[in-house]
C-alpha cells in the first residue's frame, strides 16, 4: 500500500486567523537571549513579580490533601463564592453563584463568551487599538470583527458617540477593555455606564474584559460592569482574570460573570472543552481572592512609579510622542516621527530596535493601529532606564 503524501488541509475556520504578534516578538527576543545577548525585554504583558507566598502555600496544601481530582465544570462552590466575595468587598455588588463560572484564564473566558454568543456573520465591535486576541477569536467563531478606531489625541478613549456610529442591526457584541491593553486608556465610569445603556437599548451584549480592573493610577477608582443597574445586567458579561492582579499568569485562572442563562450555556461549552480549571489553581485562587490583598496593592504602587518615569522619558526622545495612560501596565507611544528610509512600519522599527539595540517591544500592527509600539512596564525599573538609554542611542543614529 502506498501512502498519499498530499498537503495538510486545515479547517476554513482558521482562514482569517493570524498568529499572535505579541508571541512572535517574545520568540524573537528569547532566541537572542538564548544566544547570550543581553536583551531588555519590554514585550511581555506579564507581571515581573512572583506569586505571593500565601497563594503558593494554599496550592501546596491542596496537593497534600489530594485535592487533585475533577471538580464541577464551573469550579468548586468555594471558588465561585470567593469571586463573588471579592466583588462584594471591592464594589459592593451582590451577584448569585449561578452568575459566575471559573475558567482556565481570562483568555478562555473570552473564548467561551464569544463561542456562546456569536453566529456566523454577526458583528462584534472592537475598539482599536485592541488586544490582539479579540479579533482572532471573533474570526474563529465565524463572526465579523468591526473595528472602532479611537483617537490618540483623545487619549484612545472609547466614546458613546463612536459606539453609536458603529452599531448596526447585525451587531451582537461590543467588547470593552478598560483599562486597555495596549494603550492603558481608561473609560471614565460615567461614560462606561452610558455605553452599556446604549448597547442594551440595541439588544447588544457588552463583553467587559476587566483583566486590568485594579491597575489604576493617580487615585483612580476601580469599577466593574458587574455593578451596572439591575435592568442592564441581562446584556452585560464580565471577563476577569487572576493573572495580573495576583501575578498568577502561569496558573491559568479566570472567570466570567453574567446572566445565569448565559453562564449555563458557557458551562455547557466548557464542559466539552476543558472541564474544570486545574483543581490546584482553584485552591490557590480561593486564597488569592479571600486572603490579604496588600501584595496586589504594592505591585500597583510600583507600576505607577515606573509609568511616571517612562512617559516623560519617552516624550523626551526625538520622534516619539507618548500619551500618559491612567491604567494597566502599558504605554503606546507614537513612533511615526522615527520612521524613515527603509523603516516604514512599526514592525520594521521593532525588528531593527531588537537586532541593533537589543530592546524588545511589540509593534502596533497586531493591535490594529500601526505607527505605534506597545511598551510593557511590567519590568524592573532599572530595565526601563536601560531601555530608554538604548532607545535614545538608537534614534540618534537613525
Ligand atoms: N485580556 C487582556 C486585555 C489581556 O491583556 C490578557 C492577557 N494578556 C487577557 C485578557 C488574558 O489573560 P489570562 O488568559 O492570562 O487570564
Amino acid at each position: 500500500m502506498t501512502l498519499v503524501q498530499s498537503k495538510h488541509v486545515f479547517s476554513d475556520r482558521l482562514g482569517q486567523m493570524e498568529e499572535s504578534s505579541t508571541m512572535l516578538v517574545m520568540l524573537a527576543a528569547q532566541k537572542l537571549k538564548a544566544e547570550g545577548v543581553d536583551v531588555v525585554d519590554l514585550g511581555a504583558g506579564e507581571p515581573d513579580f512572583n506569586t505571593p507566598d500565601n497563594i503558593k502555600e494554599a496550592a501546596k496544601r491542596a496537593i497534600d490533601r489530594n485535592f487533585t481530582r475533577y471538580t464541577p465544570v464551573a469550579g468548586v462552590t468555594q471558588l465561585r463564592d470567593a469571586i463573588l466575595y471579592r466583588y462584594r468587598e471591592d464594589f459592593g455588588v451582590e451577584r448569585k453563584r449561578e452568575e459566575v463560572i471559573a475558567t482556565v484564564g481570562g483568555k478562555h473566558s473570552i473564548f467561551n463568551i464569544l463561542m456562546t454568543l456569536v453566529n456566523p456573520a454577526d458583528e462584534v465591535i472592537i475598539p482599536a487599538p485592541y488586544w490582539v486576541t479579540f479579533p482572532q477569536v471573533v474570526h474563529l467563531c465565524g463572526g465579523r470583527p468591526v473595528t472602532l478606531r479611537t483617537a490618540p489625541e483623545e487619549g484612545f478613549k472609547v466614546t458613546l458617540d463612536s459606539v453609536s456610529r458603529h452599531l448596526t442591526k447585525r451587531t451582537r457584541v461590543l467588547i470593552l477593555n478598560s483599562p486597555c491593553n495596549p494603550t492603558g486608556a481608561v473609560i471614565p465610569k460615567t461614560d462606561f455606564l452610558r455605553i452599556c445603556e446604549i448597547a442594551a437599548q440595541h439588544d447588544v451584549y457588552v463583553l467587559s474584559d476587566e483583566c486590568y480592573q485594579r491597575f489604576l493610577y493617580d487615585g483612580g477608582e476601580p469599577y466593574t460592569a458587574a455593578a451596572v443597574p439591575e435592568e442592564l445586567r441581562r446584556r452585560i458579561i464580565v471577563s476577569g482574570s487572576l493573572s495580573k492582579t495576583y501575578a498568577m499568569t502561569g496558573w491559568r485562572l479566570g472567570y466570567t460573570i453574567g446572566p445565569a442563562e448565559v453562564i449555563a450555556q458557557i458551562a455547557k461549552v466548557q464542559g466539552h472543552e476543558t472541564s474544570n480549571p486545574c483543581s490546584i489553581a482553584q485552591a490557590a485562587a480561593i486564597e488569592a481572592l479571600t486572603g490579604p490583598q496588600e501584595s496586589a496593592q504594592k505591585m500597583i504602587q510600583e507600576y505607577q512609579r515606573r509609568r511616571d518615569f517612562l512617559v516623560p522619558a519617552l516624550n523626551g526622545l526625538p520622534g516619539i510622542r507618548c500619551f500618559k495612560p491612567e491604567g494597566a501596565f502599558y504605554v503606546y507611544p507614537d513612533i511615526r516621527g522615527c520612521l524613515k528610509g527603509e523603516m516604514r512600519t512599526s514592525d520594521d522599527f521593532a525588528a531593527r530596535l531588537l537586532s541593533e539595540a537589543h530592546v524588545a517591544l511589540t509593534p502596533g500592527s497586531g493591535f490594529g493601529m500601526d505607527g505605534f509600539v506597545r511598551i510593557s512596564y511590567a519590568a524592573a525599573y532599572s530595565a526601563l532606564e536601560e531601555a530608554v538609554r538604548r532607545l535614545s542611542e538608537f534614534i540618534r543614529k537613525l
